[in-house]
C-alpha cells in the first residue's frame, strides 16, 4: 500500500506541501520502518489554512442545513465504502491491529458524518412569546475552528471534531498528532470529495509549536483539543487569553470496580477491553481495577488465561489482536512506569517484557496488590498495564474510586441492578458504564470532567460546542422611554 501521502498538507480543496517545514518521518510501529514523511507547517502554511477556512466560513454558513448535511452524509458513505484501505492505513499510522481498526476508526467516523449530517437540517433556535412582542434565537456557527488530535485514534478524532463543528456552519483546521500524520489527509479528501467547498475542512502537520500558533491565531473562534492534561492546561489557558471557545478531552486514570455477585466472564472482558485494546492506548481505560476480595483470586486466573490467548504480531494480519505500541517513545515511556511497578512493589501476574521483535511490542501486562499511593495507581500510563486493586466494601471503594485528579470514564460490574446506578451515579466521571466498558457510539456524550476535560464530544450535547446562540427581541407596538 502507498503510505506516503501526496504531499503533507491539504488548504483550500488541495494536497499543499511545502519542504521548508521541518521533516516528520512516519514510522510504522510494528517494523520501526520509516513509511513516509511529512513536513511541519511553516508559518506560511499555518497563515494559507487560516485564510482558506476563514474565507470559506461564510458561504458554507449561508448553505442550508440540509446542503451542508448531505455533504456529511455522502462523506459517510464514501469512507464506508473505502474502510478496508483506510483500516490498512490506520494500522500503518497508529500499529494497531487490522482486526480493530476495521471495525472502530473509519466505521466510527463514518458514524459521526452520519449522525452529524443528518443532525445539520435540525438546528434552530427557538421561539419565546412575550405578550405581544416576542424573541426568537438564531444558533450561529463559531466560525473558524481548530482541532488538535493525539495520536491514538487519528481517522476517529479529525472525523468526531471536524462533523459537529462542519454541521453547526464552521470550518475547520485540523492538526494531527506529528507521530500519526497519515489518516487526516484521508478525511481532509473525502470531505472534499463529497463537496465540501475548498477551505472548508483543512489539515496542517507539525508538532506543539504549530498547535500553539493555531490556538493562539486571532482568526480562530474555538479550539477542540484531544490529549493530555499538561497540553489541555497550556492550550486552554492560551484559548482563554483571547476568549475562544473550548472543547478538551484529556487523559484518565480511570477506575472500574469489580463487585463480588459479578459475572466474572463479563468482568474479565471488560477489563480486557478497558486496559488492552489498542494495546492500552485509549484515554478512557479503566486502568484501576478494584475487585471485590471474594473474588479477586478467581478474577485474576481467569484473566491470566484469557491473556494468554491473545495473538500478538503482525497488526495487518487479521488474525492478530493485539498490536505493538505507537512509538519507541511510549514504549519506553510505558517500560518506565512497568519498573516502577516492580520497585514499589506490586505483584506481577503476567507480562512486563518488551516482546524479542522487531517494532515496539509490550506484552499485556497485569499488576496485582496494588495500593493506592503507588505510581501505576496514580498516573496515567497509556500502555498495556492494568493494575488490580483489593477492596472491602462499596463505602471504601467509591472514595478510591473517585480520588484522582482525572474524570473521564468509569465503570461497574454487578448483579445487583441498584447497586450500579447507584455507583454510577456516585462516580465523578463523564462517560460511566455498567457492566460495560469503553462503548462510545456516536449518540451518547462523551467527556471528562475534573482535569479530564471540558465540554462533550458525539451526540446532541456537541453542537452546545460547536454553535453559539442568538437572541433577537422583537417589539411590536410603541416603545416608550423616561425622557
Ligand atoms: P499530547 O498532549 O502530547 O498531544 C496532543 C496534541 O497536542 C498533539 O497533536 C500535540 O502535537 C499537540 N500539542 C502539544 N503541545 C501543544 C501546545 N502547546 N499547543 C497546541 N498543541 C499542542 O497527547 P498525545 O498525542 O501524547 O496523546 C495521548 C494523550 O491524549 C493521553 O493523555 C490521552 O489520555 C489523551 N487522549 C484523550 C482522549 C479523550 O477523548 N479524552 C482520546 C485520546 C487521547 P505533537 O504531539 O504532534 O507535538
Amino acid at each position: 500500500m502507498q503510505t506516503q501521502p501526496t504531499a503533507s498538507h491539504f488548504i483550500g480543496g488541495e494536497y499543499v506541501e511545502d519542504t521548508a517545514g521541518k521533516p516528520i518521518d512516519v514510522i510504522y510501529p510494528a517494523t520501526g520502518e520509516v513509511i513516509g514523511r511529512v513536513h511541519s507547517a511553516t508559518p506560511a502554511i499555518v497563515d494559507r489554512a487560516l485564510e482558506a477556512a476563514r474565507g470559506a466560513q461564510a458561504a458554507w454558513a449561508a448553505m442550508t442545513g440540509t446542503e451542508r448535511g448531505r455533504i456529511l452524509r455522502r462523506a459517510a458513505d464514501i469512507m464506508r465504502e473505502r474502510n478496508h484501505e483506510l483500516s490498512v492505513l490506520e494500522t500503518y499510522d497508529t500499529g494497531k491491529p487490522y482486526q480493530e481498526t476495521s471495525v472502530a476508526d473509519a466505521t466510527s467516523g463514518a458514524d459521526a458524518l452520519e449522525y452529524f449530517g443528518g443532525m445539520a437540517a435540525t438546528l434552530t433556535g427557538e421561539h419565546i412569546q412575550l405578550g405581544e412582542d416576542w424573541v426568537y434565537t438564531r444558533r450561529e456557527p463559531l466560525g473558524v475552528c481548530v482541532g488538535i488530535g493525539a495520536w491514538n485514534y487519528p481517522t476517529q478524532i479529525a472525523s468526531w471534531k471536524g462533523a459537529p463543528a462542519l454541521a453547526c456552519g464552521n470550518t475547520m483546521v485540523f492538526k494531527p498528532s506529528e507521530t500519526t500524520p497519515l489518516c487526516a489527509l484521508k478525511v481532509a479528501e473525502i470531505l472534499h470529495e463529497a463537496g465540501a467547498p475548498a477551505g472548508v475542512y483543512n489539515v496542517v502537520q507539525g508538532l506543539g509549536d504549530v498547535g500553539a500558533a493555531l490556538v493562539s491565531d486571532a482568526r480562530v473562534d474555538k479550539v477542540s483539543l484531544t490529549g493530555s492534561v499538561p497540553t489541555g492546561r497550556k492550550v486552554y489557558a492560551a484559548a482563554a487569553a483571547e476568549m475562544k471557545h473550548v472543547t478538551m478531552e484529556l487523559g484518565g486514570k480511570s477506575p472500574m470496580i469489580v463487585f463480588d455477585d459479578a459475572d466474572i466472564e463479563n468482568a474479565v472482558s471488560g477489563a480486557i477491553l478497558g486496559n488492552f485494546y489498542s494495546s492500552g492506548q485509549v484515554c478512557s481505560n479503566g486502568t484501576r481495577v478494584f475487585v471485590q476480595k471474594g473474588i479477586k483470586e478467581a478474577f485474576l486466573a481467569r484473566l491470566s488465561e484469557r491473556l494468554g490467548q491473545a495473538v500478538i504480531g503482525d497488526p495487518q494480519d487479521p488474525a492478530t489482536s493485539f498490536g505493538p505500541m505507537v512509538s519507541a517513545r511510549q514504549m519506553e515511556i510505558v517500560q518506565g512506569y512497568i519498573a516502577k511497578g516492580q520497585d514499589e512493589g506490586a505483584r506481577l501476574v503476567c507480562g512486563g517484557n518488551r516482546l524479542q521483535r522487531d517494532g515496539f511490542f509490550l506484552e499485556p501486562t497485569v499488576f496485582a496488590d496494588v495500593t493506592d499511593g503507588m505510581t501505576i495507581a496514580r498516573e496515567e500510563i497509556f500502555g498495556p498495564v492494568m493494575a488490580v486493586l483489593d477492596f472491602e466494601d462499596e463505602g471504601d471503594v467509591m472514595a478510591r474510586a473517585n480520588d484522582t485528579e482525572f474524570g473521564l470514564a468509569a465503570g461497574v460490574f454487578t448483579r445487583d441492578l441498584a447497586r450500579a446506578h447507584r455507583v454510577a451515579a456516585g462516580f465523578e466521571a463523564g462517560t460511566c458504564y455498567i457492566n460495560t466498558y469503553n462503548d462510545a457510539p456516536v449518540e451518547a456524550p462523551f467527556g471528562g470532567v475534573k482535569a479530564s476535560g471540558v465540554g462533550r464530544e458525539n451526540s446532541k450535547a456537541a453542537i452546545e460546542h460547536y454553535s453559539q446562540v442568538k437572541s433577537v427581541y422583537v417589539r411590536m407596538g410603541d416603545l416608550e422611554a423616561p425622557f
